[in-house]
């Protein structure tokens, strides 16, 4: 067996070979004449010369060997459904999407702009477009119309798939009204929506313009739709960044590079194997619904899970019942998720026969360590964190256990995963941090790996405005965190660029903050933001969600835990890093990806208007913030 060390030194020496090699694990049309076409940086060609498709590897090329197992299990809490397709099925109901969309006028290089909620017929939509060579452009379902006309501008589709409604802790969230004045909006103009009716919300039709799902399914039930083989670097998708740092961007991906990193990763990295089943908690609205609800999985001839619904309704059981009765070797969530089963009587964890699932894998956010304690504790099960982004599309940092076997560290989501050459920056003098325990912008020397952004949708030059020339001197990849590597390669993530506070000539991470104040026995949750101060230049304001919300339900009790916790900030980090104040919420201001919003909170702290909120999941929370600060 190679050591993961070897494994990643290869993958960047012998960077061609290394591609080649995992290349093999998908099928190809036509061979590649070149591995990785660098000569224009950073807009890094991966298998040039090569044809394949991403529907194809996902779908038909499983058929004849695993066509009767099952592909895509669709549950939903929300309706009490649960269908499972089998490949065969699934590959049935591809077609008859793609032929629907084809009679809808739709082609090659076309945009599709999906707009669903989680339901089998948004992952049929999405591989009908990559099957005839369109587009997919999915915007989460819970976009109000403002952010989905900007994005409907964006991508000028010429079909947008939506549906009557979602439906949310049981509570139904109508679509169809948001996007026709998401249309009336916008200065692009769809020629045609495809509606798929679940019968939750009556809408009205749009003549002319609306189209049934189920009048055109009927029409194209035995369609036969052969995949259209495109060169490895035809786009397959654009999809927008969650939003936390300021205006989205729209991501790029091609197709062969994307299709070879997710079948790598599934590998090396999540512990699949074909014929398995893999449970993904995101949402196809974000990039880990994208690669790791249906592309990886299928790819990978596994099963997987579509899950709508919360994840403590009817209970904080279900999705470990899920574990239990479809065997899942693999699971995916974020840390949000798991501070709401925190929440929650752990005996829910206990009651299900788990002994399938090999590890969860956390990603999305800081994984904090009484978090990953809890979960791995209650689970008895490994706990992978691991770190990238929307653009990366496949991990940036973890441990690759299907190389070799290592040792996790709480609080590091691991060391920099094949083909990602990690570099430590000194964000003043551009130049590189090799030594233990200093704090530097983490960074990507190029070419980026296969599977990362090509470049911003229609916008080459805010991909190397935005990416590549932060950094003094030298054209190196931003990834806009903060970052630090131990002794034994280790990198811990300290934060984002612009979540550092000075006080008083200090630099703190607010992440450091914000893991101290979470090790209180009472802090389920806790933001940390810096806010201008005369005095210090800035200071440390955090906000906190409690557990037992009555140990301050009166001002002196209030004050007094505000005392412990500082108490615990000062002991753990200093005085230096203690918050001036410490104030209690009852929810979080984020995105709809689950990600703090901490630039609103600053700036609300600070008097300022937040900006751009569209991607906010519930604007409550920020008036909370206001509310106690007097804005
Ligand atoms: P935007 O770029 O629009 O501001 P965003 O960065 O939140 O939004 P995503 O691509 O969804 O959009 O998130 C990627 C970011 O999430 C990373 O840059 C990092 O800050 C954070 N992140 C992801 N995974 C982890 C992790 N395991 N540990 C720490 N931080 C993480
Ligand atoms: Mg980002």
């Amino acid at each position: 067996m190679t050591s993961y060390a070897d494994f990643h030194r290869r993958s960047l020496q012998d960077r061609e070979g290394f591609w080649a090699e995992q290349a093999k694990l998908i099928d190809w049309q036509q061979p590649f004449t070149q591995v990785c076409d660098n000569s224009r940086p950073p807009f890094t060609r991966w298998y040039v010369g090569g044809t394949t498709n991403l529907c194809h590897n996902a779908v038909d090329r499983h058929v004849a060997t695993r066509g009767a197992q099952n592909a895509l299990i669709f549950v939903s809490t929300e309706t009490n459904q649960e269908r499972v397709y089998s490949y065969a099925e699934l590959h049935a109901e591809v077609q008859r999407m793609a032929a629907s969309l084809i009679e809808l006028g739709v082609k090659k290089g076309d945009r599709v702009l999906v707009y669903m909620p989680m339901i089998p017929e948004a992952a049929f939509a999405m591989l009908a477009c990559t099957r005839i060579g369109a587009l997919h452009s999915v915007v989460f379902g819970g976009f109000a119309s403002v952010s989905l006309a900007s994005r409907i501008d964006d991508a000028e589709p010429t079909v947008v798939v939506s549906a009557d409604a979602g439906s949310r802790g049981g509570k139904v969230v109508p679509y169809k009204p948001l996007l026709d004045e998401a249309i009336a909006l916008s200065k692009h103009k769809p020629g045609k929506v495809l509606m798929v009716n679940r019968g939750l919300s009556p809408f009205t039709r749009v003549a002319g313009r609306d189209e049934d799902y189920t009048a055109l399914r009927e029409k194209h039930l035995n369609a036969q739709v052969p995949c259209e083989w495109v060169d490895a670097t035809h786009p397959s998708y654009t999809l927008y960044t969650s939003g936390t740092t300021g205006k989205p961007k729209g991501v790029q991906r091609d197709t062969g590079g994307y299709a070879v990193a997710l079948a790598a990763s599934m590998k090396h990295i999540f512990l699949g194997n074909p014929g398995e089943t893999y449970f993904s908690t995101s949402d196809i609205g974000w990039v880990v619904g994208h690669s790791y609800i249906v592309y990886g999985p299928l790819i990978y001839g596994m099963a997987t899970i579509m899950y709508e619904g919360l994840p403590i309704r009817p209970d904080a059981a279900i999705w470990w019942s899920l574990v239990e009765k479809y065997k899942v070797t693999s699971m995916f969530s974020a840390p949000t998720a798991i501070r709401v089963l925190k929440k929650q009587d752990p005996a829910a964890l206990s009651k299900h026969d788990l002994s399938s699932l090999r590890a969860l894998f956390l990603a999305g956010e800081p994984l904090d360590e009484p978090t990953a304690k809890w979960i791995s504790e209650s689970l008895g099960k490994p706990i992978i964190d691991n770190y990238w982004q929307t653009e990366t599309g496949w991990p940036i940092l973890t441990i690759c256990n299907g190389v070799e076997k290592q040792a996790s560290k709480f609080g590091s989501p691991g060391k920099p995963v094949y083909g990602y050459d990690v570099k430590l920056i000194d964000e003043n003098t551009g130049q590189e941090l090799t030594g233990a325990n200093q704090k530097g912008v983490v960074a990507i020397e190029g070419p980026l790996p296969p599977g990362c952004m090509q470049t911003v949708w229609r916008d080459d030059d805010r991909f190397v405005k935005t990416y590549w020339s932060s950094i003094p001197g030298r054209q190196v990849y931003s990834t806009f965190d903060w970052g630090i590597r131990d002794e034994d390669g280790y990198l811990f993530i300290l934060g984002r660029t612009d979540d550092v506070i000075n006080v008083a000539g200090h630099r703190l991470g607010t992440r450091e903050i914000e893991e101290s104040i979470s090790s209180h026995a009472n802090v389920a949750e806790v933001a940390v933001v810096g806010v201008a101060d005369q005095l210090k230049g800035q200071v440390a304001m955090a906000f906190a969600v409690l557990k037992d919300a009555s140990q301050a339900d009166t001002p002196e009790k209030a004050l007094k835990l505000e005392g412990a916790i500082m108490k615990v900030v000062d002991e753990q980090l200093g005085a230096v890093a203690r918050p001036a104040r410490v104030r209690f919420v009852s929810v979080l201001p984020k995105t709809r990806s689950g990600k703090l919003l901490r630039r609103a909170i600053q700036a609300v702290c600070e008097g300022r208007d937040p900006g751009d909120l569209t991607t906010i999941e519930d604007p409550s929370a920020l008036q909370q913030v206001k509310d106690l600060v007097g804005g």
